[in-house]
């Protein structure tokens, strides 16, 4: 390994290849260090004997047909220069809103969504028609935005609470990092990434995904390295000079693009003298339990894609005071998007879980933590009857994944999916040429996060004097 680059970036998650493959694009000495063995991060994928599975993945989000210029997904491509049809989308049915008391379909189209608000709640069809035109002419991604909750700026344009805690349900379960708000900028980024643009799955899982961008990051040059993590990154004067990795290897650096998190990269600088901010660890994370069943989900009598389950009047996101809410969750049917690929039937239940409990558990006894896993996989069936899915099939494969599993493979503390509650908008940090991008710069989610990558790569490295926008 050469000892010097224009960039180091720390970390082989989606921010972390796209910001690699667009800095390498333009003939910079750039290398991507990765902690583990292999790249997608909190979006990865493992195997069991014949079987593959997604870690992260349930679906893409920013679903957009290769016409429709200047919407994020097809900005992201053509930054990365990378053609639409590589990645093989294939859109989802519908996704479902299970509240209680009432259900909202979704779709790909707003025109579902807006019919089934009339249907459910006539009274607010005008307001949110209203919260449309506000949402469409929101700068959410400008990078001076200040934090502000969305709750409140959404209650200017619904009334009933039933409706405004469904709105928020999936928008807050796939991307929000605070407990039970938002910020308004990340409200929008997530409506317009959900219901406007909607869901897809590519052809392959997240594999496709990763051997895209890891092809291209090779094909113009850039170089990664596996199973080399940054245990410390070296400053002086205030700027950053060098990275170590495996406690032993100095990498000299300009600069240093940083994708593991914004207090996970505090942990790592060597002195820090002029910051008395310390960003917080955020809560949220999760398990999931896996099924593989004989028969399909439509079969059993489900034929949503996506549903988000709640079985309270108020949808609780924060961290749980038991190991997991078993009251919500999201429910995926990788079989049923427009296109089905698997022999079998794949279900996947998410549900927000304590990464403290877990992890206690799991130091106090290995059974013990086995055995609270099984009780999320029981509660998962329930979960599932109450989503309609009928008992006459057998389960021949199952794996539950927790908070501790996506700390130990992630880095993540607390083991969060969404990141750190203090996000760095612009990127920077205390120490000159240290950038962070990816989920604690405010982007997140597959589409997200690599956004975040090429405008960080393009705002602090390619030309630190301009905005940094994706034209
Ligand atoms: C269960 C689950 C379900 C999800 N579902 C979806 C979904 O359906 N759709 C969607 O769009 N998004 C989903 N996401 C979110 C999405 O995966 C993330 O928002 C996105 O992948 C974050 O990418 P990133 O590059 O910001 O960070 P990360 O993926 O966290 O990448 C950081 C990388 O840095 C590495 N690293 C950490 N510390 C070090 C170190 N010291 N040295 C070197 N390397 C280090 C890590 O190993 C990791 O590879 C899901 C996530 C999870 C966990």
């Amino acid at each position: 390994m050469s000892s010097s680059y224009d960039c180091v970036i720390i970390g082989a998650g989606m921010s972390g290849l796209a910001a690699g493959i667009r800095l390498a694009m333009f003939d910079k000495k750039v290398i991507i260090v990765e902690k583990h063995s292999i790249s997608g991060g909190l979006n990865s994928y493992y195997s069991r004997g014949k079987r593959k599975f997604d870690v992260g993945l349930h679906a893409m989000t920013n679903f957009v047909t290769a016409q429709e210029r200047g919407k994020p997904f097809n900005k992201l491509i053509k930054q990365l220069r990378i053609p639409y049809e590589d990645f093989k989308l294939h859109p989802q049915k519908y996704s479902l809103i299970k509240f209680p008391e009432k259900e909202l379909r979704f779709n790909n189209e707003i025109q579902l969504f807006i019919e089934e608000i009339n249907t459910n709640f006539p009274e607010e069809t005008d307001g949110f028609l209203k919260l449309l035109d506000f949402i469409k002419t929101f700068d959410e991604v400008n990078l001076s935005n200040q934090t502000q909750m969305a709750k409140p700026v959404v209650k200017s344009f619904i009334n009933n609470e039933s409706l405004l805690e469904m709105i928020f349900t999936p928008l807050l379960i796939y991307g929000s990092a605070w407990e039970n708000d938002m910020d308004i900028s990340q409200f929008v980024i997530m409506f317009k990434s959900i219901y406007l643009e909607g869901f897809s799955r590519p052809e392959g899982g997240v594999r496709t995904i990763i051997n895209i961008l890891l092809k291209r990051f090779e094909e113009c040059g850039g170089e990664i390295k596996f199973n080399c993590e940054v245990t410390r990154v070296n400053s002086k004067n205030n700027r950053i000079e060098s990275v170590e990795v495996n406690s032993n290897e100095i990498i000299n650096c300009q600069t240093i693009l940083s994708s593991i998190g914004l207090p996970e990269t505090f942990e790592i600088i060597d002195n820090l003298e002029n910051s008395n901010h310390k960003p917080r660890v955020g809560n949220l994370s999760f398990c999931e339990s896996i099924l593989m069943t004989d028969l399909k989900p439509k079969v059993l009598g489900i034929d949503a894609t996506i549903i988000f389950y709640n079985n309270r009047p108020k949808y609780l996101y924060q961290k749980p005071q038991t190991f997991f809410d078993s009251e919500s969750a999201v429910v995926c049917m990788p079989n049923n998007f427009d296109h089905d690929e698997f022999n079998e039937g794949i279900l996947r239940i998410t549900n927000i879980a304590n990464f403290d409990l877990w992890n206690k558990e799991l130091n106090l006894s290995k059974q013990a933590y086995k055995d609270k896993k099984e009780e999320v996989y029981k509660q998962s069936r329930l979960i599932l009857e109450k989503c309609g899915l009928n008992s006459s099939h057998e389960v021949i494969f199952k794996d539950i994944f927790t908070p501790t599993t996506i700390k130990r493979y992630t880095g993540h503390q607390n083991g969060v999916v969404y990141g750190s509650i203090d996000k760095s908008r612009n990127g920077t940090t205390p120490i000159n040429g240290l950038y962070i991008c990816g989920t604690d710069q405010g982007f997140l989610g597959i589409v997200g996060s690599m956004l975040s990558g090429i405008s960080m790569a393009n705002l602090h490295v390619l030309s630190p004097q301009n905005s940094g926008g994706l034209s």
